[in-house]
C-alpha cells in the first residue's frame, strides 16, 4: 500500500481532509502519531474528590431532557445507574444524544465529577462498556470534517494493511539500544499495549528520526567538502596582515584562529559556510571585515546583510573608516533612498564599480544583480529566514557564505539548526574590555536607580533606558513614551533626553541616533531596536525595565550594548519581582553559558526571539527535550559515518540520503 485511496472507504473527500492535515500518503497516516493518550480506567468512585476527572460506566436510567439555557446553548441532562449508584450526567451541546440515548443502554461517561450535585459534567459519552483491564487511547489531533475515531479507524486500517516500514537504524546500534523493531513500534504508538510498550517504541521511533536528521547533516557536509564548485580565491598574506596591523588594537586569539580558518576557507575549492558565534562586543564584525578585504583582494564583490538600517548605516560608517586607504569601495543600500540613488548604486553595483555593500533585505531584491559577488555574510543571521539566505546565495557565481550571531547556542543545537555549517566560536574578550556590572532591581528601588544613574550622566557618560513596548495601556509595563517623560522630569534639566522606537521614519531614528553617537544626547530611551550591534563606547550603563518581559539572551545583548569602551559599565534590570533567571545575569557573563541555561530552561522559541521551526522536522523528537539522546545520537552519527560508505549493508541508508539531500 501506498496511497490514501488503497484504504477501504477512503475517497476523494476524506483524502482532502487528511492531506489537510498533511498527510499525503501511507507513509504520512502511519507516521500521523497521536497527540496524547488517555487511559480509559474506570474510576473508583469512592475516592473522587470534588471537580475530578472520572471515568465510569453503567446502564441510562429514565429518559433525557433537554434544557435550552439559550438559543444557541443547550444541555441534556440523564441519569446513569452505576453498582446500584445514581448519578446525574449533564451534557452541554451534544443535541444528537437525545435520540440516541435509550432507557437500559449501557454506557461510558467521561467528565468531572461535582460532588455537591452528584453530577458528571461529561465530556464524553459513548456507547458501551469499559474494558476489564485499563486501556491506553490514543487521541489525535484532527480537523473538522474527519472525526478522531474515524482517523484512528484509517490509521489502523494502513497499519493492518502492507505498508513499507523501513528500519533506518544499523544493525548494531539496534543492538547497542535493545531496540524492537521499527513495525512493532509503529503499531504500539498507534495501540499501546502498555505504559512500558508505549515508551520504548517512543524512544526507538525517536532515536531514528535524530539519527537520520543529523545523518542527513552529516552527509551534506561531505557532499560539500567534496564540492570543488567554489572558485579558489587568491590573496596574499601581507596584504592581510597590513591591513590588519592598521587596527589601533590587537586581534585576539580567537580573532586570529576564526580570520586564519576563513583564510583557509576562501582559498580552497570547497565552498565556505561558517557561522560566527560571539558574544555583542566580542569582535565578530572586525572578522568580518577582514573576510571582505581578503575577498576584495581576490577581486570579487562582498554583501554584508544586517536585519535594521541602523546597523547597516553604522557598519557602512565604520566600513569607509577602515578601507578608506585601501581601495575598497563601500556602498549603503537601505529601502531609504531615492528612487534615482537606487538606479545609479544599482548600476554601479552591477559594473562591479562597488566592492562592499551593506545593506538589510534590500541586498536580495530580485532586480538587483551584482558583477561578481564572492562573499555573502549576513550578521546576526537568525533574524534571516532560511529562504532569505537561499536567495542571496543564488545571486552570486558559488559565493562563500559566512553568517554571524550573538546569540551563541550550544553547538549540538546550532548544527541541527544551520545544518551543514562549520562553527567558529569567539570567546576571548579584546584586550581591556572591563567586565560589565550587573544588579537587579526591584521596582521600589527606582530611587536607587536615579541616583546611580544621575552619577553617571555627572561624569559625562551616556546611557541607554530600555522598555518593552512604545506606548500602551497596560499600566503595570513601563513604555518608552511614558518612560521619556519621567525622564525628562528626573534629568531635563541636565542633560538632552532622545527617544527612539520602530515607529519613527527612518531619518527621524537616525538624526537621533546620530546625536547619541556624537555625545549630544545623554540618556537615549528605546525599545529594543537597539539590540544588534549598535556602538557607542561612551555608553556606561543600561537600565531595562520590565526586565523578566524579556529572555535572557536579549536581555544579554542589550547589556552588550555597553561596556564597549574602557569605562566601567553598568547593567541595571528591573522588574516588580524578584526572578532568579535575572538573578543568574548578575553572576554570569558568558553569553554560551547563558544561552545554555536559556536553552534548558525556556521554548526554544524564546532562545531566538522568533519562532524556529527547528522541530517541525521531527515528528515525535524534541530537541529541548530530548537533548541528552540528541547528544548521544550525535556521536553514533559521527561513528557511523566511518563505516557508511565501507559496507554493502548500507546501500539501502545511501539510497536514501542521496534521495533526500540536493545532489545538483
Ligand atoms: P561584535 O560585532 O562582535 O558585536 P564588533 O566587531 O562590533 O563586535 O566590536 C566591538 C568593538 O570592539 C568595536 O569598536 C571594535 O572596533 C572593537 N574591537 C574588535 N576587536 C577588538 C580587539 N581585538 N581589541 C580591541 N577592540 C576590538
Ligand atoms: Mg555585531
Amino acid at each position: 500500500m501506498k496511497y490514501l485511496e488503497e484504504i477501504d472507504g477512503v475517497g476523494a473527500k476524506t483524502c482532502l481532509f487528511l492531506n489537510k492535515l498533511g498527510i499525503n500518503d501511507i507513509a504520512d497516516l502511519i507516521s500521523y502519531y497521536p497527540k496524547r493518550y488517555d487511559v480509559l480506567k474506570r474510576s473508583d468512585m469512592r475516592n473522587v474528590v470534588d471537580g475530578e476527572k472520572v471515568i465510569i460506566d453503567g446502564v441510562v436510567d429514565g429518559q433525557p431532557t433537554i434544557i435550552n439555557l439559550s438559543r444557541k446553548l443547550k444541555k441534556i441532562i440523564f441519569r446513569i445507574c452505576n453498582d446500584k449508584n445514581m448519578y446525574n450526567v449533564a451534557v452541554y451541546n451534544q443535541i444528537y444524544l437525545f435520540n440516541e440515548l435509550k432507557y437500559g443502554m449501557s454506557i461510558i461517561v467521561i467528565g468531572k465529577y461535582e460532588r455537591l450535585k452528584n453530577t458528571i459534567v461529561a465530556s464524553e459519552v459513548r456507547i458501551g462498556r469499559l474494558p476489564d483491564v485499563p486501556k491506553i487511547e490514543s487521541i489525535y489531533y484532527t480537523t473538522s470534517g474527519l472525526s478522531r475515531k474515524m482517523l484512528a479507524k484509517y490509521i489502523n486500517k494502513a497499519l493492518n494493511g502492507d505498508f513499507e516500514c523501513i528500519d533506518y537504524i544499523p544493525s548494531y546500534l539496534v543492538e547497542r539500544y535493545n531496540f524492537r523493531d521499527k513495525k512493532w513500534s509503529t503499531f504500539q504508538i498507534h495501540n499501546p499495549d502498555s505504559v512500558i510498550s508505549l515508551k520504548r517504541a517512543r524512544q526507538r521511533i525517536k532515536y531514528e528520526e535524530l539519527f537520520l536528521y543529523l545523518l542527513k547533516i552529516n552527509f551534506m557536509k561531505y557532499l560539500n567538502g567534496n564540492d570543488k564548485n567554489a572558485v579558489v580565491k587568491e590573496f596574499s598574506d601581507n596584504d592581510v596582515e597590513t591591513f590588519i596591523s592598521s587596527f589601533d588594537f590587537e586581534l585576539t586569539s580567537d580573532q586570529i584562529i576564526t580570520v586564519n580558518s576563513i583564510k583557509s576557507d576562501l582559498r580552497s575549492e570547497r565552498r565556505m559556510n561558517r557561522l560566527i558565534q560571539g558574544d555583542v562586543g566580542s569582535g565578530k564584525t572586525i572578522v568580518a571585515f577582514i573576510a571582505s578585504y581578503m575577498n576584495y583582494l581576490a577581486g570579487y564583490q562582498t554583501a554584508l546583510m544586517v536585519p535594521t538600517e541602523i546597523l547597516a548605516y553604522q557598519h557602512y560608517e565604520n566600513a569607509i573608516k577602515l578601507f578608506s586607504k585601501f581601495g575598497v569601495n563601500c556602498a549603503l543600500l537601505t529601502s531609504s533612498i531615492s528612487k534615482k540613488e537606487r538606479k545609479e548604486l544599482y548600476d554601479e553595483i552591477r559594473l562591479g564599480k562597488i566592492d562592499l555593500i551593506i545593506g538589510t533585505q534590500s541586498l536580495i531584491q530580485d532586480d538587483l544583480q551584482y558583477f561578481n559577488l564572492g562573499l555573502i555574510i549576513t550578521d546576526e543571521q537568525h533574524r534571516f529566514g532560511v529562504r532569505q539566505r537561499e536567495k542571496l546565495k543564488n545571486k552570486g557565481v558559488f559565493p562563500d557564505v559566512i553568517s554571524m550571531s550573538a546569540t551563541p547556542i550550544p553547538r549540538t543545537y546550532a548544527l541541527s539548526i544551520y545544518g551543514d555549517m562549520d562553527v567558529s566560536n569567539i570567546k576571548t574578550k579584546p584586550k581591556g574590555r572591563k567586565e560589565v556590572i550587573t544588579y537587579f532591581k526591584k521596582n521600589n528601588d527606582i530611587l536607587d536607580v536615579l541616583r546611580m544613574m544621575k552619577k553617571e550622566v555627572d561624569l559625562g557618560h551616556q546611557i541607554y533606558v530600555i522598555a518593552p513596548s512604545i506606548d500602551g495601556e497596560d499600566n503595570s509595563i513601563d513604555n518608552v513614551k511614558k518612560l521619556t517623560e519621567k525622564m525628562t522630569l528626573a534629568f531635563g534639566k541636565i542633560c538632552k533626553i532622545g527617544m527612539v522606537h520602530g515607529k519613527l521614519d527612518n531619518d527621524e531614528k537616525n538624526k537621533i541616533m546620530n546625536e547619541f553617537e556624537m555625545g549630544k544626547i545623554s540618556i537615549l530611551i528605546s525599545t529594543t531596536v537597539i539590540e544588534v550591534g549598535v556602538n557607542v563606547p561612551n555608553a556606561s550603563m543600561i537600565v531595562i525595565f520590565n526586565a523578566n518581559l524579556f529572555g535572557l539572551s536579549t536581555l544579554h545583548q542589550l547589556r552588550g550594548r555597553v561596556g564597549r569602551g574602557d569605562i566601567q559599565s553598568y547593567c541595571i534590570l528591573l522588574a516588580s519581582d524578584s526572578c532568579e533567571r535575572l538573578k543568574m545575569l548578575e553572576r554570569c557573563s558568558d553569553g554560551f553559558e547563558i544561552s545554555e541555561y536559556d536553552f534548558l530552561n525556556r521554548g526554544e522559541g524564546d532562545l531566538f526571539g522568533v519562532k524556529q521551526s527547528g522541530d517541525a522536522v521531527f515528528k515525535l523528537a524534541n530537541i529541548k527535550k530530548d537533548y541528552k539522546m540528541l547528544l548521544r545520537v550525535r556521536d553514533d552519527v559521527d561513528e557511523f559515518m566511518n563505516v557508511l560508505f565501507e559496507s554493502s549493508e548500507y546501500q539501502y541508508i545511501l539510497n536514501y540520503l542521496g534521495d533526500c539531500c540536493d545532489l545538483s
